[in-house]
Formats: structure tokens, C-alpha cells, sequence
């Protein structure tokens, strides 16, 4: 990854998909920028300035060079976001650079294991959408999830560490008893040891219009560059769930009207207490509890109401943005078509969880248990969000990381002695 440049400019439509994608990313990878709408006084003033006053929008001015028409591909492409794997075969190979990847690839390459991480995104993982986590270790004021992402990147790379970064990993298989795996990007590799962390991924609202309207008012997360506009606004949040109260305090601190769609009776179930308390005190939040957004109304394709259905029938209200917190599902159709094992839901299970009264998995080739982070393949660990049974917080995530590390070191050993 890139160090941070000095702020960059997008000049781009708001409520423009394209547009919408640049800033999300430009936040995501917690690089500095500013949004000035096409037309703006300070919009033709930079163009100008820039000696491209006709410029295809959007565009992003960084320093000296203009991107015309610019895209997230193409930006992640010239800043060299995008790396290639400078070698075949790794000691440790990791899917996904949220905070339980980034961790492990700290751990591995400052213990000087030969490690390259693959992400389909940018880093974080989840962690990059929250404006905020205020429950991080070590964190009083607490810290922004982009920005921990940054450090944790910075820091693997400082020690060796490969990232892979917009390149997932789709699918591989096994080399002579090492995993191969192959990525988006199209680079494939083998690893003696293999880390899963992908998480999850936002469950989708199965409404009609919601993909047409991605990026042009309906967002899945906390849409952490577009709350900063909605100052003055109404805008929805669906879901009750940690991440939705952390979206709906975020956007009623901006000053938005927030209403938040809840299907349960209460969120005392779902979320920390402490922000069930601040929720209840904010003067700029309605909770509406027993209901469920059925209809979104964008008459010239931006969103512009939502139609919420409770016990006491349906009622049209304003919404300039909509934001969908329904909780995740994990990513792990790649892992399933290897060979790991899931449970119902799609999250990997490893160690005790794949003892069935004592006995070990099918086909399992040691005279040992499974680690306590190894699936039913090996010196195939899993850790973080996507592991059956796991704690959704960030210190847990980054702690399965480190832990994975400790036990890639056994596992690295056995394979030296011919197990
Ligand atoms: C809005 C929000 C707010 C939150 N706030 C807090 C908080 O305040 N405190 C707290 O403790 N927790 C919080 N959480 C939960 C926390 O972020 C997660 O528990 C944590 O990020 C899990 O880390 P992870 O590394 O397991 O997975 P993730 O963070 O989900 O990261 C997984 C990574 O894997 C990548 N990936 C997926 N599939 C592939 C593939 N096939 N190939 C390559 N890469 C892939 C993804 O792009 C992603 O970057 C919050 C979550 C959300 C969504």
C-alpha cells in the first residue's frame, strides 16, 4: 500500500454511483480528501487551476495529475494499490486483510515467516466502515477503523508482508501436500500455511430497487463518507445490531434526522448497552419498533422516501439516504469448494467443533486433534468473524490472528519433521 499523499480532490455529482465509490474508497484506505459538486465555483476554480477545465467526471486531482473519469480500478492501479506476489510459494498464506488477517500478518512476518495476505477490498475488513470503535484495547478516545487499518498495513508491510489488496482469493487446491490457492487478480500461489479470515459480508435487503439505487441514496454500512452529508437531512437506518446503532449515532451526531427501522420489539437484544442509552437520550433519532422498510420511492432515481410497514399499516416517510445494518454472513464459498468444513450458516468450524464425541474428522491424516484454530484440513487455520462460534468484536478478531501465528509455527514444524 501506498503511504497516505497529501489531501487529493474528487469532483464529481452527488448521488452519482461512480462518484460515491471514489469517496468511500479515499475514506476506506483513510487517505485525505475533499468533495467539491461538479459546477462549483471551486470545482471550475480547481479544474482550471489543474489545466484540465473540460475534465470527464468524475475526476480526482492528486497534486499535479488529474484522473479523468476516474474509478476505484483505476486509482488503486495507479497509486500501485494493486501488487502482484513477488514470489510462488509462502510460508503462510492469508485470505482477507480485516483486523484478525492484518494481525496475523504482523505476527507471521515480524517472526520472519515469508507471508502475503489477499483482500478482495481494501483493508479493515468491516473494521474500515466504523467511524469510531471506542471499545479497541488501548484506545481511551478511541480510534477509526480506516485508520487502524492503515497502522496494522503499514506496520505488516514493515515487516515483509505482501498485501494483495482488491484481489480476492476464488478458489484452489492442494500442490504436493501444499495449498494452492488462486485470486481474482489472477496470481496463484502455495503456501505451507493457510490463515481464512474473509468475515462477512453485509446480508443483503431483498427489496425491489435496492441494487439499482446502491451509491444513489441506499448504502449497506454505515456509509461512512455519505453520513458527513447528511447534515439537515431524514435519513433511515435498518437493522438493530451494534453496527446499526453505531450508523445511526454517527449520522444524528452530523445532524441528520434519523429514524431507525427496527422488526424486533426492542434493541436491548442485539446491542451494547451503552449505546441503547445513547440512542434513547438523542433528541435527533426515532426508533419505529415492529416494523420493516417494504418499498423505497425514488421517482427521478434518487431516493427520496421509504415506505415502512408497522402494526398499524403502512406509512411514506422522507428519506434522503438509507442505510442497511442487517448484520453479515460469511464469505466462504471459496474455503467449502477446497474442503473445509462449515457449519449450516457457511462459518468454518475448527478445533473442538469438529469433534463429533471425541472423534476426530473424516479423513483427518494426524495422530493429534485439530488446533484449536485449524479446520478439518491440516495446517488450514480459520480466525475472526468467519469462524463458527466467534466473538464479532476487533480484539477478538485480532487476537484469533495473533494466536493463528503461534500455531502456524507448530503446524510449520511438523511439516519439517515429515508429518
Ligand atoms: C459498522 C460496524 C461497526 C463495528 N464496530 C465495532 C466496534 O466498535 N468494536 C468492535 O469490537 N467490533 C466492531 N465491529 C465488529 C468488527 O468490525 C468485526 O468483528 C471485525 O472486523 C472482524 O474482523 P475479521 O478480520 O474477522 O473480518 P472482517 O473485518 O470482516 O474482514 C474480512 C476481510 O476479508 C476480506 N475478504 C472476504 N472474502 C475474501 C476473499 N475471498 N479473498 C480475499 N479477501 C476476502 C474482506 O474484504 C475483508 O477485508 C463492527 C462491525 C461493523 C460492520
Amino acid at each position: 500500500m501506498s503511504p497516505v499523499r497529501p489531501t487529493v480532490h474528487v469532483i464529481g455529482r452527488v448521488g452519482d454511483r461512480e462518484s460515491y465509490e471514489l469517496r468511500d474508497f479515499l475514506t476506506r484506505i483513510a487517505q485525505p480528501h475533499e468533495f467539491h459538486e461538479a459546477g462549483s465555483p471551486g470545482a471550475e476554480r480547481l479544474l482550471k487551476d489543474a489545466g484540465a477545465p473540460h475534465a470527464r467526471l468524475p475526476a480526482v486531482i492528486d497534486g499535479d495529475v488529474v484522473h479523468e473519469g476516474a474509478s476505484v480500478a483505476g486509482l488503486a492501479s495507479a497509486w500501485r494499490i494493486h501488487d502482484r506476489p513477488s514470489r510462488l510459494h509462502y510460508d503462510l498464506a492469508v485470505v482477507g486483510a480485516g483486523p484478525a488477517g492484518l494481525a496475523a500478518a504482523v505476527y507471521a512476518a515480524s517472526d520472519g515467516l515469508s507471508t502475503i495476505v489477499f483482500d478482495r477490498d481494501v483493508p479493515g475488513g468491516q473494521a474500515s466502515h466504523t467511524s469510531l470503535i471506542e471499545n479497541f484495547f488501548g484506545f481511551p478516545d478511541g480510534i477509526g477503523g480506516a485508520e487502524l487499518a492503515r497502522r496494522a498495513g503499514r506496520q505488516a508491510e514493515k515487516f515483509g508482508a505482501e498485501l494483495m489488496l482488491l484481489s480476492g482469493v476464488t478458489g484452489g487446491g492442494f500442490d504436493d501436500g501444499k495449498v494452492r490457492l488462486r485470486s481474482a487478480g489472477g496470481d496463484e500461489i502455495t503456501a505451507d500455511v493457510v490463515l481464512a479470515a474473509p468475515g462477512m459480508e453485509w446480508r443483503r435487503l431483498e427489496i425491489a430497487g435496492v441494487d439499482e439505487l446502491l451509491g444513489r441514496g441506499v448504502y449497506y454500512g454505515a456509509g461512512r463518507s455519505e453520513a458527513v452529508r447528511c447534515g439537515g437531512e431524514d435519513v433511515a437506518v435498518v437493522g438493530a445490531g451494534n453496527s446499526a446503532g453505531q450508523a445511526v449515532m454517527h449520522l444524528a451526531n452530523s445532524g441528520a434526522r434519523v429514524r431507525m427501522i427496527v422488526r424486533g420489539d426492542g434493541l436491548a437484544k442485539s446491542m451494547s448497552g451503552y449505546l441503547v442509552e445513547r440512542i434513547r437520550h438523542h433528541p435527533l433519532i426515532d426508533v419505529r419498533l415492529h416494523s420493516r422498510v417494504v418499498e423505497l420511492v425514488a421517482p427521478d432515481g434518487h431516493l427520496e422516501a421509504v415506505v415502512v410497514q408497522s402494526g398499524a399499516g403502512t406509512e411514506q416517510l422522507p428519506g434522503r439516504a438509507l442505510f442497511i445494518c442487517i448484520g453479515g454472513q460469511p464469505r466462504t464459498g471459496w474455503a467449502a469448494d477446497i474442503g473445509v468444513a462449515t457449519d449450516a450458516a457457511g462459518y468454518l468450524l475448527t478445533g473442538p467443533d469438529l469433534l463429533d464425541d471425541g472423534r476426530r474428522p473424516a479423513g483427518w491424516p494426524l495422530d493429534r486433534d485439530p488446533l484449536v484454530l485449524e479446520t478439518g484440513i491440516p495446517g488450514f487455520f480459520a480466525a475472526g468473524d468467519v469462524r463458527h462460534g466467534s466473538t464479532k468484536r476487533v480484539g477478538a478478531a485480532v487476537g484469533e490472528g495473533a494466536t493463528a501465528v503461534a500455531l502456524a509455527h507448530l503446524r510449520l514444524a511438523e511439516l519439517a519433521a515429515g508429518r
